[in-house]
């Protein structure tokens, strides 16, 4: 299979052609593509697309239908010939993480509490005695450890998908993933890695950090705590690399290009959709129009009954 590797020189992504596939265009952001060098690192899985084009397009036509104020250019993205399938690559990293964490915990506690107030009952004013009930919060520190293997997290391994956007496309099911093969890319995009192994394995660590974090939050004692500092260490793996399908759609508007993706394997759909403003200004003109009739209506009614 002779492929061709060309890069983009504006999001960064490294595309690799199978040849049946024909593109000058960068798959993410429409940029004209330059030649250049596939990376060497081939993937060590590759996770088979299960949402075909139809069902890709359904899944945009769906999510389109409640946006009619969406330029025209983005609701024609829900043709199916627009849509891109794309293996892009992700780092997978196993990772085992030791926390150790202290915290100021709260323990709600009630105690009944005796007022005076000043009544007027027929004329007369006295004084009288009520209680209420009112909450106490005692604070104690406490401090402990918590250990977690996370196992399949995933970082993108594309310039051209970003971290937070990836994050939005997961879960993808690695159990769906078969060993490598040259013929499971036939007919689609694929892309190379463009995030480097290390820098991937870093991104890991960063968000299984906040991860760590949140697991000393979920189990904490009391019903509440503050000054939560966890301290983690993290072992991530070196990590694997993985193809997972996306469907992309991209769309100019308003000299910049945005785009939809949809993932492969469950139709979750990711990306925002703008609004056309000389469509926002129609709305608003109609509205306009149609109240100045009715107030003429009205007008011409009075002026009738007189
Ligand atoms: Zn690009």
């Amino acid at each position: 299979m002779t492929d061709t590797a060309r890069s983009c020189p504006n999001c960064g992504a490294a595309v690799t052609f199978a040849p049946d596939v024909i593109s000058d265009r960068c798959v993410f952001c429409e940029s004209a593509l330059i030649a250049g060098s596939a990376s060497t690192e081939h993937a060590d899985r590759v996770a088979p697309f299960l949402v075909d084009r139809n069902a890709a397009a359904e899944r945009l036509t769906a999510h389109l239908a409640g946006q009619w104020l969406a330029p025209k250019h983005v609701r024609e993205t829900r043709s199916p010939e627009k849509l891109k399938g794309v293996l892009v690559p992700f780092w997978v990293h196993d990772a085992v993480a030791r926390s150790r964490w202290d915290a100021m915990v709260g323990v709600h506690w009630y105690r009944t509490e005796t007022y005076w107030v000043t009544v007027t009952r027929d004329g007369k004013t006295t004084r009288e005695r009520r209680t209420r009930v009112v909450q106490e919060t005692e604070w104690f520190p406490t401090e402990g450890t918590h250990g977690a293997t996370y196992r399949n997290h995933l970082v993108s391994g594309s310039q051209g998908i970003p971290e937070g956007e990836a994050n939005a496309l997961e879960p993808f099911d690695l159990g769906g993933a078969l060993p490598y093969a040259p013929e499971l890319l036939a007919g689609w995009v694929a892309e190379s890695p463009t995030i480097p192994r290390a820098q991937a394995a870093s991104v890991a660590r960063t968000e299984l950090q906040g991860a760590e974090v949140n697991a000393v939050r979920a189990f904490l004692p009391g019903d509440v705590s503050r000054s939560v500092d966890v301290q983690s260490t993290i072992d991530v793996d070196p990590g694997r690399l993985v193809l997972l399908p996306v469907w992309v759609a991209t769309y100019q508007w308003e000299d910049e290009v945005h785009r939809l993706l949809v993932n492969g394997q469950t139709g979750e759909l990711v990306g925002a959709v703008p609004k056309a403003w000389a469509k926002i200004a129609l709305v608003v003109v109609a509205g306009l129009f149609a109240a100045a009739l009715l107030v003429a209506f009205i007008l011409a009614f009075a002026a009738a009954v007189q």
